[in-house]
């Protein structure tokens, strides 16, 4: 079940109660819950699903339940409307009364009368949730989509995990792509989306597991840690979930605060200081860990190459070097981080949606503006989670373009125009078709144009990938065609 902390719906909290609701690792009626390994378990029980979501992981939630015979009652903040493309894949089971809606508000009663409850990580600071402490007081279990997973994977030791403050998509991707594309059965979940719960039947004995973890999937996922942990980075992330940076670094060391005699940990740049339990063998990336040659752009996604390849080299030592690194070169990346749409006219086009924060941009135009910015069109601006915009308002002068959209876009244009030659190369479009329009007007061969805007997409989008879908199809729709080069 994926959640984005950086770009989804998320529930507000009921009001902060005082105490916090028992640490999972302690109480095993959270997270770990041993009965819920055996199917047969969930023939006539009442579950509740809290946050159908986005992403398909809560609806393969549900559905799988369902197939099992659960009652399901599945409970959201979101209207109706929002939850449209949810609810149409869960419309034959709700004909069928197998599952039963609560939306746009959550009611004390179906937290407290069921058998279990199933929480969608997405739900921050779920120790003061009301709702969730009403059901820990009645003694009902609550468990997560991730924990339900990991207690069905056939086999721990075929198993990789990825975590980290930037980069985990990616590099699980690489992982996957390394050894899927070298002839190993391997099957990929987690954070990415959708949910594992709907390939069991095809996770065999001797298939490999690449599971991408968020720091909140971990936080409900005390007491379990794969035999290979992969942590790319830390930084300071997601305060609004965690509460504090040290509980967001807690949550994501319980990637290795489990691991055993044989396991392994591969600790990227800047992670050497985390102290792995003993007789895990440490695997420290530095930053000249890098391979040259990839598809993607950037020296931060030459390191995750490396970081992949270590990875997967652990995971199966029959993997030779040379075969993982010539895999790796032909990933070709995900939608949505810094992902070609293609060249047209000599132009190039870059989807970096993906990108909510002024950092991952200032990244993004590093990675594709090695021939210089001057020859940059940059689409900037638009949800407001309060962080300095400055440094993108502040580089339209040496951009050859920069066009801001969304809630934001006033303030990295004030920025910009405070300046005649910042003034001189902003264009205030407000909308994303405007920007698109806008920047191929004014465009020639070689220029690229880059949507990385900086901000979340909530606003104008439902999520970074709605933003990023609309991207590729205005540039599409523009040029008619199929690109000159991917
Ligand atoms: P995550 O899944 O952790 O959000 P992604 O792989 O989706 O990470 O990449 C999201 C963005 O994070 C990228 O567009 C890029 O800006 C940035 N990023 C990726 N890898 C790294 C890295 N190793 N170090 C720093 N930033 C990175």
């Amino acid at each position: 079940m994926k959640m984005d902390l950086t770009d989804s719906q998320t529930h507000t909290p009921p009001p902060a109660a005082t105490q916090p609701v028992a640490s999972p690792c302690v109480n095993p009626q959270v997270g770990f819950v041993p009965e819920l390994a055996d199917n047969a378990w969930f023939s006539g029980k009442r579950v509740t699903v809290m946050g159908i979501g986005h992403f398909g992981g809560g609806t393969s939630t549900i559905r799988w339940l369902a197939s099992l015979g659960a009652d399901v009652l599945a409970t959201d903040m979101s209207s109706a409307d929002k939850l449209a493309d949810q609810l149409t894949l869960l419309q034959p089971l709700i004909d069928k009364g197998h599952v039963k809606l609560a939306l746009g508000a959550h009611n004390v009663s179906d937290f407290t009368t069921s058998d279990l409850v199933i929480v969608n990580p997405a739900v921050p600071k779920p120790w003061e949730n009301r709702f969730l402490r009403a059901a820990i007081a009645a003694g009902v279990p609550i468990t997560t989509e991730i924990n339900l997973v990991v207690q069905r994977l056939p086999r721990r030791e075929h198993v990789v995990a990825i975590t980290g403050s930037a980069g985990k998509s990616t590099t699980s991707a690489m992982i996957h792509h390394i050894l899927a594309s070298t002839g190993r059965k391997t099957c990929f979940g987690g954070n990415i989306g959708g949910s594992l719960l709907d390939h069991m039947n095809q996770i065999q004995r001797d298939s490999f597991i690449v599971l991408e973890l968020s720091s909140a999937m971990l936080h409900w996922l005390h007491g379990w840690s794969p035999r290979i942990a992969v942590v790319t980075n830390l930084a300071e992330n997601h305060i609004d979930w965690h509460g504090s940076f040290d509980h967001y670094r807690e949550s994501k060391r319980a990637i290795i605060a489990n691991q055993k005699h044989g396991d392994a940990a591969v600790l990227g740049p800047g992670m050497h200081g985390w102290a792995t339990r003993p007789g895990v063998c440490r695997i420290e990336m530095r930053d000249v860990h890098q391979v040259a040659d990839i598809h993607l752009p950037g020296v931060h996604n030459r390191r995750n190459a490396a970081v992949a390849v270590a990875a997967a080299i652990a995971l199966d030592p029959t993997l030779d070097h040379a075969t993982a690194e010539s895999a790796v070169r032909k990933f070709s990346g995900l939608p949505h981080r810094l992902e070609r749409v293609g060249t047209w006219q000599g132009k190039k086009f870059f989807n970096d949606s993906k990108s909510t924060t002024p950092a991952s941009t200032l990244l993004a135009l590093d990675a594709v503006g090695e021939s210089g910015l001057d020859k940059i069109h940059l689409i900037a601006g638009g949800y407001d989670k309060g962080s300095d915009l400055t440094p993108i308002g502040a580089l339209a002068p040496k951009l050859a373009g920069l066009y801001t959209i969304g809630a934001t876009g006033p303030a990295i244009a004030a920025v910009a125009t405070a300046t005649p030659e910042g003034a001189a190369h902003h264009t205030a479009c407000e909308t994303l078709d405007r920007a698109v329009n806008a920047a191929i007007a004014r465009m020639t061969s070689g220029d690229i144009l880059l949507l990385s805007t900086a901000c979340a997409s909530w606003g104008q989008f439902t999520n970074y990938e709605a933003r990023g879908k609309l991207f590729c199809e205005l540039v599409r729709a523009h040029f008619g065609a199929q690109p000159g080069e991917a």
